[in-house]
């Protein structure tokens, strides 16, 4: 058996150096980050073993499963090029306008039923119109009197008197994800900027409510302009950070780009794991596409999935998600105990897994 080598010696103690100072409250540095993106892959596991001890600490082996509601598809002015509901999309989608409230209700009982602590609902549009606040009003307190679920509203861009109207009904959360970094942000969508999309979520937090925004690794953005949205959202004290990655469709104006590889992906969580590291971190779209055989590994350093389909992609079926995070030895996180446990909080021992 041979000796390690001082190259591996050193690169195993950086990472686990990197979740020491974490965890003793210390922040990395942007180029520090961008070193974790660069690790070369034959690090991943060293890696994803110093960002597991930094999620534990926090999270211990839960995982928050969220599930997504497309309330109104397509129609959108906007032009994000990664988006397939985006004006100049010409994907083959479902169009259509806000659902109605049997079958937003109806969201709800299968957010429920997948075990899912929140449940997203998400239109397209650059914000929303009065009549869709006015349903949000209507729905949000008639979900929340039946089913035992936060709700995340995801409604485009907001203003601080739309904001306080969607505390007011019972809106949790609101997610508004910066996407990108701010120097690229110009490159991926041109019909409104990166401070709009900031003065979204400060609109969200002046109003009393918390803030979920992430982004989409594997645009053509640099490692830098993903770090930067990392300490953005680090800035903005976000309480929840979902992940995508790229699944550039057929009919969208990035088509063609995958660029991804399953070690990108989770060099990506890892770094969001050690900049974000109390917050929630979810691997969200193109899970299934980008990770493919090594998901689980994502895991052990995000505490949260979709469960069910993404807005207009399939997601794998719920049952293979319970089985993955039943193999891992990691439970999932009800409704009632996620309210009990804050994400500042350090974890305490979690359940034993539960068979379903
Ligand atoms: S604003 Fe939202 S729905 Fe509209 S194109 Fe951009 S990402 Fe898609």
């Amino acid at each position: 058996m041979t000796s390690p080598t001082a190259t591996e010696t050193n690169s195993t103690t950086r990472w686990q150096a990197f979740a020491t100072r974490v965890l003793a409250g210390e922040e990395l540095s942007a180029d520090e980050a961008i070193e974790v993106l660069a690790a070369p892959d034959v690090e991943v596991l060293d890696l994803l073993h110093a960002a597991y001890r930094v999620r534990h600490h926090y999270f211990g082996q839960r995982v928050q499963l969220y599930f997504l509601m497309n309330a109104k598809s397509g129609l959108c002015p906007e032009d994000c090029s990664y988006c397939s509901q985006s004006k100049d999309s010409t994907a083959e989608i479902p169009r259509y306008n806000l659902l109605n409230r049997t079958d937003l209700l109806a969201g709800a009982k299968a957010a429920a039923e997948r075990k899912a602590k929140t449940y997203c609902m998400v239109i397209s549009a650059r914000g929303p119109s009065e009549r869709e606040i006015a349903a949000v009003e209507q729905i949000v307190p008639e979900i929340k009197e039946q089913y035992n679920l936060d709700i995340c509203a995801c409604l485009g861009l907001l203003t601080p008197e739309q904001a306080a109207r969607l505390r007011a009904c019972g809106v949790d959360r609101v997610n508004h994800n910066l996407n990108t970094g701010g120097d690229f942000y110009d490159e991926i969508c041109t019909t409104h900027t990166y401070q709009d999309r900031l003065d979204t979520l400060h609109a969200v937090r002046d109003a009393g409510m918390e803030l979920c925004s992430g982004g989409i690794i594997g645009m053509g953005e640099s490692p830098s302009d993903i770090v930067d949205m990392a300490l953005d959202l680090r800035e903005l004290k976000v309480e929840s950070i979902p992940v995508n990655f790229l699944n550039a469709i057929e009919g969208t104006a990035l088509v063609g780009r995958n660029e991804l590889t399953p070690n990108d992906c989770l060099k990506t969580l890892a770094m969001f794991r050690l900049v974000n590291p109390d917050r929630e971190i979810r691997i969200a779209g193109g899970r299934e596409l980008h990770l493919r055989s090594l998901q689980p590994l994502g895991l052990y350093a995000a505490n949260s999935i979709f469960v069910g389909d993404y807005l207009t992609t399939k997601g794998q079926l719920p049952e293979a998600d319970y089985a993955m995070i039943r193999d891992l030895g990691f439970e999932v996180v009800e409704s009632t105990e996620a309210a009990a446990t804050s994400p500042s909080q350090p974890a305490t021992r979690s359940k034993a897994p539960p068979a379903k």
